[in-house]
């Protein structure tokens, strides 16, 4: 499940593809109620915190299954015009008054050239190391892991677990 932040809500709203995730069949979380083993159900119930006035223009972060926003966004790529070409390999990039990028795709060799290369492959980006850029992160202060709960999805609820616990050093 894929977490959308109020913040991003409104950006998708500006960008114009608020529609389409909407058309995608999943929730905005509208509250949080934190239970806990220390808390009777109405006790927890007490503390409710709405999300939907985090900000102005989002009814509250937008849950979606991964593979459902991914697929929506790659089918309004398409529609927009946008030639997509998945499980690419061997990227090789040449920056310079003549950029141009080559890959591999299935056994077939291709070789493009183009006025701008836009790197969007990731923290561990091969355009970015094959240009030499630095790269800009922030200190880990976070661990977070995934945990799937079969039957747990209704399209009501969503999960969000804080385990308590020491902080890395
Ligand atoms: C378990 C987990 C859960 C997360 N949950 C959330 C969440 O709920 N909400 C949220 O906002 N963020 C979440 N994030 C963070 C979010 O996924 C990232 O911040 C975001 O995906 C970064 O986007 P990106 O486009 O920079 O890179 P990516 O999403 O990593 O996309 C890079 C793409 O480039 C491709 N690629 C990389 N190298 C190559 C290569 N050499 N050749 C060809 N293709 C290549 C990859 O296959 C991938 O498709 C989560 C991250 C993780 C790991």
């Amino acid at each position: 499940m894929s977490y959308i932040a109020p913040w991003d809500v409104a950006a998708a709203k500006k960008l114009g593809i608020y529609n389409q995730l909407m058309a995608a069949r999943e929730h905005h979380v509208t509250r949080i109620i934190n239970y806990d083993e220390l808390l009777t159900h109405a006790q927890a119930e007490t503390g409710t915190l709405p999300l939907s006035h985090v900000h102005p223009k989002a009814a509250g972060p937008r849950c979606m299954q991964h593979v459902s926003m991914q697929n929506t966004l790659l089918q309004h790529a398409k529609a927009c015009g946008v030639k997509i070409t998945r499980g690419v390999s061997d990227v090789a990039v040449r920056a310079g008054a003549m950029p141009s990028v080559t890959y591999a795709h299935g056994r077939t060799s291709h070789a493009r050239r183009c006025r701008i290369v836009i790197g969007a492959d990731g923290r561990s980006s091969t355009v970015r190391r094959q240009l030499g850029l630095t790269l800009h992160e922030n200190e880990v202060d976070h661990l977070i892991s995934g945990l799937l709960i079969e039957g747990a999805h209704d399209g009501r609820n969503h999960v969000l677990h804080f385990p308590a616990g020491q902080t890395p050093n």
